[in-house]
Formats: C-alpha cells, sequence, structure tokens
C-alpha cells in the first residue's frame, strides 16, 4: 500500500500546542525513560520518527499518544529540548480532532477565538432558554426556588439534563466508534477476534474509574489531582442528571448531599492545584498550557463555586432570588463546559483514553498470536 507524507504535519502540529519536534535525533533517551514504554508500543520516540517523517495516517491510527499519561519524564531526559511529552499531548489534542467527524473539534482545537466565541454563544442560549423555560414552563418569579411555582421547575430541568447527557453520549460514542476503525478496525493486518475484545472488555471500567496506569509514575501527585478532578466531576454529573429533583427538594436529603459535597472539594481542590501549577509552571506537566487547558479549568473552577453559591443562598441564608440568580449563572457556565468540551475537546480524553488502554490489550494480544506461527516455524526450522 501506498504511503503517503504530509511534509506541513509538524506545522500542522504546532496549533495543536506542539514546539520543537524537528530538534529530536532519535538518541531514545526518552522511552527509554518512560515508565510506559514496552514493546509493541514504543512511547514516545515512534510518534516523534513519524511526526518527522509527516506520516499522518500512521499516526492517525496510532494508539500511542494515549498511552502516555504526561508525567514529563521525557523531556526532563531529552537532550535536545525537544519536548517528547508535550509532543504527546499535542498529538492527543490533533488525533481527537481526527476522530470527531464534524470538524469542530478541529476548528477549537486550532483556534481559541473560536472555542471562546462558541463557549459565549452556547452560555447565552442557555441564559435565553433558560429564562424562556422559567417564565413559560416554570412560575415565572425570581423569588421562588423550589416547590411549586419554582422559576426553574426540577422536573424539567430534569429531562433538559437526560436530553442532553444522551446528545452527548451519542456524540462521544461516535468519535469513539472512529477511533476505534482508525485504530484497529481498517487494519488488514491487526484482525483480533472477537474473544480478544470480550475477554479484554473490564479494563474499560476499571481504566475509567482508577486510572491505575498513572498511579505508575514516579510521582503519584499528578495521578491524585487527575483523579480527584475526574471522580469529583463524575460524581456531580450523576447527581445533576439522575438525582437533581432529590437535590431541589426543600428538606436537606443527606445521602445526596454528602456526595455532593465531597465532590466539589474533590473538584475544587483538583483544579486549584492545577490552576497554580500551571502558573507557576514548575512541573514538567504544567510548563506548557494550550488555551483549551485554561478554558476548561476556568469552566470547572467556576461551575464549582456557583454551584456552591446556589447551594449556600437556598440552603443556609434562605434566599430563593439569591439561590435562582447563582443557577442561572451556573447553568450559563455548566451547559457550555459540557457541550463543547466533552464531544469535541479536552474532556473527550474521558473516553478515548480507556478505550485506548483495551485496544491496546487487543492490539498486544493479535500481535502475539501473529508471532506465534512465525515462532513456532523458527524453533522447528520450518518456513512460517
Ligand atoms: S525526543 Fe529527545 S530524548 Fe527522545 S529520541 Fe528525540 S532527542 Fe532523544
Ligand atoms: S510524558 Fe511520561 S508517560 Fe508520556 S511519553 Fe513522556 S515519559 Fe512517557
Amino acid at each position: 500500500m501506498a504511503i503517503r507524507v504530509n511534509p506541513k504535519l509538524i506545522g500542522e502540529l504546532e496549533c495543536y500546542g506542539a514546539a520543537d519536534v524537528q530538534n529530536c535525533y532519535h538518541c531514545g533517551n526518552c522511552s527509554a525513560a518512560c515508565p510506559f514504554s514496552k514493546d509493541p508500543f514504543v512511547i514516545p520516540r515512534k510518534s516523534m520518527r513519524q511526526l518527522q517523517m509527516g506520516l499522518e495516517q500512521r499516526l492517525c491510527g496510532t494508539l500511542e499518544p494515549w498511552l502516555c499519561y504526561y508525567c514529563g519524564e521525557c523531556s526532563a531526559q531529552c537532550p535536545r529540548g525537544a519536548e517528547p511529552g508535550e509532543t504527546m499531548m499535542s498529538l492527543r489534542r490533533w488525533l481527537t480532532s481526527r476522530y470527531d467527524w464534524t470538524g469542530l473539534a478541529r476548528l477549537f482545537y486550532r483556534s481559541w477565538k473560536t472555542e471562546l466565541t462558541a463557549l459565549v454563544l452556547v452560555s447565552l442560549l442557555t441564559l435565553v432558554g433558560f429564562l424562556w423555560m422559567g417564565f413559560t414552563v416554570g412560575g415565572g418569579s425570581f423569588n421562588v426556588y423550589s416547590g411549586p411555582g419554582a422559576l426553574f421547575p426540577a422536573h424539567t430541568v430534569h429531562i433538559i439534563d437526560l436530553a442532553l447527557a444522551g446528545l452527548l453520549v451519542s456524540m462521544l460514542a461516535s468519535n469513539a466508534l472512529r477511533m476505534w476503525w482508525f485504530t484497529t478496525g481498517r487494519d488488514p493486518e491487526l484482525r483480533p477476534t472477537l474473544w480478544m475484545y470480550v475477554k479484554n472488555v473490564l479494563l474499560l471500567p476499571f481504566h475509567f474509574f482508577t486510572q491505575a496506569r498513572y498511579r505508575k509514575c514516579e510521582r503519584k501527585s499528578p495521578w491524585a489531582v487527575h483523579l480527584g478532578i475526574f471522580l469529583g466531576w463524575v460524581t456531580m454529573e450523576m447527581l445533576v442528571v439522575l438525582f437533581i429533583e432529590v437535590l431541589h427538594q426543600e428538606q436537606t436529603i443527606w445521602a445526596a448531599h454528602a456526595f455532593g459535597y465531597v465532590a466539589t472539594v474533590a473538584l475544587l481542590a483538583g483544579t486549584g492545584y492545577a490552576i497554580v501549577g500551571r502558573l507557576r509552571r514548575k512541573e514538567a506537566h504544567y510548563r506548557h498550557t494550550h488555551a483549551t487547558d485554561w478554558m476548561f479549568l476556568l469552566l470547572v473552577a467556576g461551575a464549582a463555586l456557583t454551584g456552591i453559591a446556589q447551594h449556600a443562598a437556598y440552603r443556609w441564608f434562605g434566599s430563593d432570588f439569591t439561590a435562582n440568580v447563582a443557577y442561572l449563572v451556573h447553568m450559563m457556565l455548566v451547559v457550555p463546559l459540557l457541550a463543547i468540551q466533552i464531544p469535541f475537546s479536552k474532556l473527550s480524553h474521558l473516553a478515548f483514553r480507556p478505550l485506548a488502554m483495551y485496544l491496546a490489550a487487543v492490539h498486544a494480544d493479535a500481535l502475539a498470536r501473529q508471532k506465534t506461527p512465525e515462532l513456532a516455524a523458527e524453533a522447528l526450522s520450518l518456513p512460517a
């Protein structure tokens, strides 16, 4: 099969955050230092080489950038300052834009102004939509937060939450399917069996919920921060999508609210640590910050703070008016965060990374099966 080369690939990757890729002279120090570099996935040197050679289609079908957790060890060991860790991060952004069939991820990653404009537009649409709902379906008064006559009735908000969750999960699933096709499905040589898919399937929830591989990095704090933000985020999503009507009841339901408190603390602590780290730029994985990283962190922190304000206004100070205003602002941050970041930007890695771990195990099994007849033939001195 003819291999097409894209000589402009390195230049294209610069829009996604890559820098100094040309400095690499393939000494291999980075792969020796990487805790995850193991045959058949030699990271990050192989991706650096493919990038320099402009092998766009090969890179599009690789899982390797997703197997990197950006500990920064490779960049610290690189004698040429080629920043392999940041290159892997940039490749993950680039791959996200390739999996996305709408083309929006590509637009957002290549221009922060476009992503910011989209976030503002979705935020304004949310404002208009919620006000319209409040004054038509709801009671039409900012002075009622919960129960009959509430401005934003919990039942209606619940339906909106479910519809939005369904839409976003479908979008993400379609992009994940494309990821499978690019990395596995269209490879005529790999051909994993159905059993290989079945026997590894538990790796998907395992890596999704634990991010256990990240823990293998020498420093444990980045893993703890990442896990804190992730678990806080997932818990809040579950509460909002499934239990919004319970949370809006007049009486406090401690079983539900306790989860909310723990998740909010985890979210705020995690995002606070990450924001300070990115401002100080001392740790390798915080040295380079793409505009989309800032947008994500600021939206998450804003959503957590306005969530606290809404809760405090209603539960602690009994001000329905303040609670409704805080809730409106909260939704103006949460809806764009979900609608833009899950299918088209940073949050999509919640699906792509565990999927990559799963597919990597499937690939390893398929490659081992291919090698077995060759090794057996070698031992018997027979042609494979
Ligand atoms: S990125 Fe740096 S450490 Fe890795 S092969 Fe290239 S020059 Fe060597
Ligand atoms: S950043 Fe860490 S995990 Fe990623 S390639 Fe470099 S050494 Fe490996």
